[in-house]
């Protein structure tokens, strides 16, 4: 009896905090202002108020306080090439209904010819020095392996990974860009990434000539990612041909090796033209294989049916996939503004719509990463933004760098990142 009124006592003492946020603003809890305690790279408590000290205090003078932002497709060994370029894949990719997808990715790879990191290096420090202080933590980011970029992109965005390490988590996609079958040597130089340390194998099956070439692309891919212990990403169907069917092979491939959960899909624009019982298996396999999309509807002219995927119960989020490349003029790494996007482009603009949204940038982008623990929540990781605006409503329409950014329980220093992140 002694030992629990002691253990009682201990309980009421103050706590020591790393960082006390107080006068939070939580989603869905309009008219009540929150504490939140973080120690040890942890939420420790989310309370009314909070008995304890703490070397930093925030007052987040009511404004919304939410999980940091994720974003789970970024080309970034590409970022800013758009001006070591003309515009011809741009015209490619964009124009006569994505029927020039194809022609759009041969353009574009001829800048990889001049791939080299010590270049390469210097735009994806500016990209995720971006992505810090626009509040976001966690990226997947793709590099391409083929015979022209060579393993430069990986060592790029590999050094960029341990520079950024407990800011920006960046997962280093190796992404076979220009095919498998197609490229001769592409599958050596895929195992030679993931031997130097990439975390996730990249595939792009519909790039092949054909479909017996799209399901090998998709087995060679898995055997990459079976042989490493790896999680797989492909960029699926990204054209406007309904005949498309790489995301139905790549299910099913997810299911028979038994990587579910552990596969995910990007882009799946075809799906806007498939025949509707033909979406409804595709989604009904999806599901079966634990396969989310991430949508990036604001870098080309057709999209994976959100809506009617979020209708199934498909896990979908979205991405910001280009920043300032041969497929995508703009992009800042800015989470909010590729929601504020989105939510014209799908046409989600009622609240619930709207948090909807803010989901798919923030834990339902961390699901599709297989981000462990991901949420507000008491004994989740610290990975959080405090905003300068009350709600959801009010982030999307001013989209704006939040006023703090915290990642693993320690506030990011915005200001060291500030120079990084501007043009030189
Ligand atoms: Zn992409």
């Amino acid at each position: 009896m002694r030992w629990r009124l002691g253990q009682r006592k201990e309980e009421k003492m103050p706590k020591k905090f790393d960082i006390l946020i107080k006068r939070a603003q939580l989603r869905n809890q309009s008219g009540k202002l929150f504490q939140i305690g973080i120690a040890d790279g942890k939420i420790k408590a989310i309370e009314d108020r909070i008995d304890g000290t703490a070397a930093a205090e925030i007052d987040a003078q009511g404004n919304l306080v939410t999980e940091s932002f994720v974003n789970p497709h970024l080309h970034l060994c590409k970022v800013y090439t758009l001006q070591m370029l003309d515009e011809e894949a741009l015209r490619n990719y964009h124009g006569a209904e994505m029927g020039k997808a194809m022609t759009a990715i041969e353009l574009a790879a001829r800048v990889k010819e001049k791939y080299d990191e010590a270049w390469i290096i210097q735009n994806v420090r500016r990209a995720v020095a971006q992505a810090a202080l626009f509040g976001g933590t966690h990226l997947r980011a793709f590099a391409d392996v083929d015979t022209k970029a060579r393993l430069e992109g990986v060592k790029a965005l590999i050094r960029a990974r341990e520079e950024f390490k407990d800011i920006v988590d960046i997962q280093v996609v190796a992404f076979a860009q220009d095919g498998i079958v197609r490229e001769p040597g592409a599958v050596e130089l895929m195992r030679q990434a993931m031997a130097l340390g990439a975390d996730v194998v990249g595939g792009i099956p519909w790039i092949e000539y054909t479909e017996a070439d799209v399901a090998q692309h998709v087995r060679e891919i898995f055997n990459i990612a079976v042989e490493y212990g790896k999680d797989v990403s492909m960029l699926v169907d990204d054209a406007g041909d309904p005949g498309l069917r790489s995301l139905e092979v790549m299910a099913v491939e997810a299911i028979r090796r038994g990587w579910q959960g552990r596969a995910l899909a990007h882009h799946a624009r075809a799906m806007a033209l498939y025949p509707k019982p033909y979406f409804q298996k595709v989604a009904a396999l999806m599901k079966k294989a634990g396969m989310g999309v991430v949508s990036d509807p604001h870098t080309g002219p057709l999209h994976a049916r959100v809506k009617e995927l979020l209708e199934e119960g498909v896990l979908v989020c979205l991405g910001q996939d280009d920043i300032s490349d041969a497929y995508y003029p703009y992009g800042r790494n800015n989470m909010l503004e590729v929601a504020f996007l989105a939510s014209h482009l799908l046409w989600m603009t009622t609240s619930a719509e709207m948090e909807t949204l803010y989901d798919m940038i923030t834990v339902r982008a961390a699901q599709a990463m297989g981000l462990k623990d991901y949420g507000l929540r008491v004994g989740a990781p610290a990975h959080l933004v405090v905003l300068d605006v009350p709600n959801v409503l009010e982030a999307l329409r001013s989209h704006a760098a939040p006023a703090h950014v915290i990642s693993h329980g320690k506030l990011v220093d915005l200001h060291s990142l500030e120079s990084l992140a501007s043009d030189k």
